[in-house]
């Protein structure tokens, strides 16, 4: 059906819209000094919210069109950051937002110095794994013209996303912060991508950037083996038609932290007679309709797929262990208005900042994380923003239960918010009220044939068991064999403490080898923008290996003296944050290993972070 775009439509578009974006996108058209005088749209009294909404109204009615718009000079820039966020922002900051936007057609993407060398003959990267970040290093190598095969376990592009097909599997960062920003004005369906959504995507990028064409599908890698005499990696793979070795010169990782399901082991567990589903494993042939389910696990899939099952099974069980902080997100579940998708399009500049408006937000996270020692002492919890936020989950959890005394008194954790990796409401809380819904919080001792039995001898009789007990995160790079220098195993390096890297990507020992979500990487504040930091270390790693071929060199690696004072650093700062203190809740939490070090996030302030990451310190790095 043809849209018929008058007035009103636009009106309805852009009082839909993100109202910061809008101001910010219309002043960068306009330069109307009364919008600079508009506070942000949260701010907005009616008055001002009206003259805003008149003005786009207005622009748009004789301008819209498809254009986009240039990257503006480096002040203009940082008035319209400031603008839109009503905040100064020091160097370190703003180097970290610049590309937000994404005015440029590739942020963050390594380059020759000069024109492109002659390379030596045969030379390859290999990529391991075509879920977000292999596509991302994909794309960094497809753009600088190096040659590169990327082994993929599975059928199809998508990685987590292509194993993960549970009931209401979705995005729960809103989807413009979960896409790469060489890829323009993507429409999204619904503000918060469905699984399905997310894997037509993910192979979307891999066929419009080139990767799907060098991506050796079946491939499941078993072994890599530095040669140390020729700085080459073997790599053996096992395919439907027996095992493959291929060489390759580097090999880039990007296996995801979520690569190994992790499955519990519970007594008389074999004696079960129904299925055990972990949401890893599920098939659209699954029909809890009807059925007797207990659902073990609370984490952000356990809370996806409650609703759902309850909707339709007979009668749930939650077996819930700890209690979760969970969240509520605005639009989280509609789908994004036509009126929205038309603005998308035609409004010069709206989509980039409203990119903008959506991951700066995430860069505030690290405040919830540091101690107020003042604070603690006038008897404050944490800090006065993780308090409040505790409030008002607090509140948040009563409301939902409709003040159910017997489920809150379950549901409360004891420990503050952002000890564990957020999770959000799909509607888990209220849930719970349902009359066919129950909560279980007695510990589980043992499967039956017939069920759960929990300590305090209640046999619980289902005809299913839903295992959401997430992942094996402390095997990264598990269970493949690397072997670098020295025959040194990768699994041994690590087994003092668990996995380890320079800046997430690299370790000693292991020369022309990066790793793309590697140890301790993902950024604890920022890091919801994940998109960004694929490409951020995939062009890190780019970099690299555009160095070592510029200098005509065969060999990368990290000194091992600037790994050991990196990792230093990094865990100082960790043990800064509320992760590992006791107001979090360190021994409950898939972030800290079972040594007691965080492993998964990089602790530092974002934008610091960026910086280490986007300015190599060539210090730092050996080639030869
Ligand atoms: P998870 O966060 O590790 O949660 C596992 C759950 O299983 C926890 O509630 C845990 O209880 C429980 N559990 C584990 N072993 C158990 C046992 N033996 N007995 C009883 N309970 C047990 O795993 P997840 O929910 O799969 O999520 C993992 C990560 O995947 C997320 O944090 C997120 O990063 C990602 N994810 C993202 C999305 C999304 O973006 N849409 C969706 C799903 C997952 P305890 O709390 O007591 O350990």
């Amino acid at each position: 059906m043809e849209t018929k775009v008058d007035s009103t439509f636009i009106r309805r578009a852009v009082e839909v819209a993100d109202l910061n974006a809008v101001r910010v996108a219309l002043y960068q058209q306009t330069g109307d000094p009364e919008l600079a005088e508009l506070p942000t749209a949260a701010n907005l009294d009616e008055t001002q919210r009206e003259l805003l909404v008149t003005k786009a109204v207005a622009w748009l009615e004789h301008n819209a069109g498809p254009v986009r718009v240039a990257e503006p000079e480096e002040d203009e820039l940082r008035t319209l950051m400031n603008m839109a966020t009503a905040e100064e922002m020091g160097d370190v900051e703003f180097e970290a937002r610049r590309d937000l936007p994404a005015f440029k057609e590739f942020p963050w993407t390594a380059e020759w110095t000069d024109a492109k060398p002659q390379l030596p003959e045969g030379f390859k990267v290999a990529i391991v794994g075509s879920g977000f970040s292999g596509l991302a290093m994909g794309v960094q190598l497809e753009r600088l013209g190096i040659p590169y095969v990327l082994l993929e376990r599975r059928g199809e592009p998508g990685g987590t996303w292509t194993i993960n097909r549970y009931p209401d599997v979705r995005v729960d960062t809103i989807s413009i912060t979960y896409e790469f920003s060489f890829e323009k004005d993507y429409q999204w369906n619904e503000y918060f991508g469905r699984g399905a959504e997310v894997r037509s995507y993910l192979d979307h990028i891999s066929r419009k950037y080139g990767v799907f064409d060098h991506t050796l599908f079946n491939r499941d890698l078993k072994r890599a083996t530095f040669d140390e005499g020729r700085n080459v990696w073997s790599l053996e793979s096992e395919t439907p038609e027996g095992p493959e070795t291929i060489e390759a010169n580097v090999i880039v990782t990007a296996v995801g932290t979520f690569a190994n399901p992790r499955f519990p082991h519970f007594e008389g567990q074999e004696s079960f007679e129904g299925p055990i589903l972990h949401p890893t494993g599920w098939s659209p042939d699954i029909d809890l309709s009807g059925q007797r389910v207990a659902i073990i696990g609370n984490g952000s899939t356990g809370v996806q797929l409650l609703a759902p099952i309850a909707e339709e099974a007979e009668q749930v069980f939650v077996f819930q262990r700890t209690p979760q902080w969970i969240s509520p997100r605005d639009k989280y579940g509609a789908p994004i208005e036509p009126e929205l998708h038309w603005l998308v399009e035609n409004f010069p500049g709206y989509w980039n900042w409203a990119r903008y408006m959506a991951i700066a937000a995430l860069f505030q996270t690290h405040r919830f994380l540091v101690p107020d020692e003042e604070w603690k002492a006038q008897g404050g919890k944490f800090n006065p923003l993780n308090d409040k936020m505790r409030d008002d989950l607090t509140a948040y959890i009563k409301a939902q239960t409709g003040g159910r005394q017997d489920l809150i008194d379950k549901l409360i954790p004891d420990y503050a918010p952002f000890s564990r990796r957020p999770v959000v409401d799909n509607g888990w809380y209220k849930a719970l009220t349902r009359d066919n819904v129950e909560l279980v919080t007695d510990p589980i001792t043992r499967f039956t044939p017939k069920g759960i039995e929990t300590q305090d001898g209640t046999l619980y009789d289902v005809d299913a068991i839903v295992t959401a007990t997430g992942f094996e995160v402390i095997k990264y790079l598990w269970p493949t064999e690397y072997t670098g220098k020295d025959g040194v195993s990768i699994h041994d390096f690590w087994s003092k403490d668990g996995p380890r890297a320079y800046l997430g990507m690299m370790t000693p020992n292991f020369p022309n080898m990066f790793m793309i979500y590697g140890p301790n990487s993902q950024p604890v504040s920022g890091g919801t923008g994940l998109p960004i930091w694929y490409v951020i270390w995939s062009a890190y790693s780019a970099q690299c290996i555009v160095r070592m071929l510029e200098e005509g060199r065969s060999r990368v690696e990290v000194k091992e003296e600037a790994y050991e004072r990196y990792n230093k650093a990094l865990d100082a700062e960790a043990a800064k944050l509320i992760l590992l203190q006791d107001e979090g809740a360190p021994d409950k939490n898939y972030y800290v290993n079972e040594f007691g070090r965080l492993q998964v996030n990089a602790p530092w302030y974002g934008p610091d972070y960026h910086r280490m990451c986007t300015q190599v310190d060539w210090d730092d790095i050996e080639i030869s």
